[in-house]
């Protein structure tokens, strides 16, 4: 099963692909995770993405496209994946076809004020990547992660004033993918404002169905 996650930031689009992931026995995908990782070790890359990342802009599609192109023929997507974060602009989802024969895409749609409101509230576990949202999915023990014990994080980009440039971007570059995916016959919608559970649940039966 091969899938893509669309939906502006904080939509839910890393939940609910860890949920699919552990449903279906695919890979998890996050170019978002990814660029994350060089940033933290300080490679050549991570340094060109970090102030991009930081400011709520994309990183170059020449760059995402090699990064995703050698992920895809690691061992553990044989059975499929599921891409968190990618595409996010239309030259990027014209290279993926190039590359893949893609199942299915699903938009989680969400007004604006919902994303803004729940990027802030988001935080991070920096060890494990656990995701939790002060609001809607708190951890147990506040600001420490459930699985690991480690001290949760707010992402840098997850202030109101990146947060806002990044629903932007999401408008600007990345919302005409629902047109390309719709055209294609295989965009599938999920409501972003439902309960976290419901979502995933409406995402297996449009999968399944
Ligand atoms: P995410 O964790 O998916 O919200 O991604 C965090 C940041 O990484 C984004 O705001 C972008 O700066 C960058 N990024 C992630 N995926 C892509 C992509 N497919 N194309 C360009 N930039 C990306």
């Amino acid at each position: 099963m091969k899938l893509v996650l669309i939906g502006a930031p904080a939509a839910g689009k890393g939940t609910q692909a860890a949920r699919l992931v552990k449903h279906y026995g695919i890979a998890h995908i996050s170019t978002g995770d990814m660029l994350r990782e060089e940033v933290a070790k300080g490679t050549e890359f991570g340094n060109q993405a970090k102030s991009i990342m930081a400011a709520g802009g994309l990183v170059s599609d020449e760059l995402i496209i090699a990064i995703v192109q050698e992920r895809i023929k690691k061992d553990d997507c044989a059975k499929g994946f599921i891409l968190d974060g990618f595409p996010r602009t239309v030259v990027q989802a014209e290279k993926l076809e190039e590359m893949v024969k893609l199942d299915k895409v699903v938009y989680i749609n969400a007004p604006d004020e919902v994303m803004l409101e729940r990027l802030t509230a988001r935080q991070t576990c920096p060890k494990c990547g656990a995701t939790y949202n002060k609001m809607f999915l708190p951890s147990k023990v506040e600001g420490i992660c459930d699985v690991c014990g480690e001290k949760l994080t707010q992402r840098k980009d997850d202030t109101v004033e990146a947060g806002q440039k990044r629903i932007q971007t999401f408008h600007e570059q990345s919302e005409p993918l629902v047109g390309f995916y719709e055209k294609e016959g295989i965009l599938f919608e999920v409501d972003g404002t439902m309960p976290i559970d419901e979502i995933t649940k409406a995402i297996i039966a449009g999968l399944d169905a």
